[in-house]
């Protein structure tokens, strides 16, 4: 989508401290930490929300899940971690492009 900061960032058009990629998404440090730990895991595609999401997103939506658990471990706070999406603008949610985010390292 050409609007979509996220899919910007996943073409590499815009820079991002990425952390982890594979053939179906990206991980990369959110650019305003609310955590000591803050990653947003990213589906490559364009999906609006979790509302926009289908059942044929199934297999994906449970590989970004696995995903956030290995991160998690890797990045050493798999002890204490959150993951949430965020879905609609009266929910708080800014980048129309589903994205998760995995906070941890608290002390
Ligand atoms: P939300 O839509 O409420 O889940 O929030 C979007 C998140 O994306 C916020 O935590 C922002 O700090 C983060 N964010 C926005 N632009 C960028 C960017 N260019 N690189 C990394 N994180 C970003
Ligand atoms: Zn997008």
């Amino acid at each position: 989508m050409t609007d979509c900061i996220f899919c910007k960032i996943i073409e590499g058009t815009v820079p991002s401290k990425k952390i982890y990629e594979d053939e179906d998404m990206i991980a990369f440090n959110d650019i305003h930490p609310a955590a000591p730990v803050h990653v947003l895991i990213v589906p490559k595609k364009h999906i609006t929300n979790l509302d926009g999401s289908r059942d044929e997103d199934l297999e994906l939506l449970g590989k970004i899940q696995r995903v956030a658990a290995k991160l998690a471990k890797e990045l050493k706070i798999n002890d204490a971690f959150k993951v949430h999406t965020v879905n609609g603008e009266k929910a708080g949610q800014t980048i129309f492009h589903l994205h998760y985010h995995l906070q941890g390292g608290y002390k």
